[in-house]
């Protein structure tokens, strides 16, 4: 498996991480402990990153399955701790599911530019469907202008192309 450094290496992975766990979460990342289990309290003292923050990156790693942690009991004070590690070798996966939510919600919005007639107004800038300009028999909800009917072919267009980018994206993450 590629160490946390090569993998942070690769941009789209840093890019992913980053904007999931941001800088403390990255360098708690390029400080873990390559070995073994440890609680976040070790982890906060041997980082020198604080406590809440090592916990919050941690939690935030493992809604993603990116980290996990087993519980262990003290018998003499009943006390449990946590001990975690990380799973960088999911983040494939993370980051494919991730790319997968995203085109989901593109390609809603693509249908939804694709079956509607659309009006603006000049002057506040909104973006009415048809039916809704209809409602407003054509005026401006804000300032009560005319609206004009509004082209939206550059945006379909934009949002075709980003589609197609993350479908050849997913299909290469597939295949590594
Ligand atoms: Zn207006």
């Amino acid at each position: 498996m590629d160490t946390v450094d090569e993998l942070l290496e690769n941009p789209a992975i840093y890019a992913y991480l980053h904007r999931l766990v941001g800088d403390e979460g990255i360098e708690l990342l390029k400080k873990f402990p390559s070995e073994g289990e440890h609680s976040d309290e070790d982890l906060a003292a041997e980082t020198g990153i604080n406590l809440n923050s090592v916990r919050h990156s941690l939690y935030t790693l493992y809604e993603k399955r990116l980290a996990e942690y087993h519980r262990i009991k003290n018998n003499e004070t009943g006390w449990l701790t946590y001990l975690w590690q990380i799973r960088l070798d999911r983040i494939p996966v993370a980051i494919r599911e991730d790319l997968e939510n995203i085109l989901d919600k593109l390609e809603q919005r693509e249908r939804f530019e694709e079956e509607n007639d659309f009006y603006i107004c000049k002057d506040c800038g909104i973006i009415l469907p048809f039916a809704k300009a209809l409602d407003l028999e054509f005026k401006c909800p804000e300032c009560d202008n005319p609206i004009a009917h509004f082209d939206n072919d550059a945006l379909l267009a934009a949002l075709k192309q980003r589609i197609a980018e993350i479908r050849e994206t997913v299909a290469h993450a597939g295949s590594s």
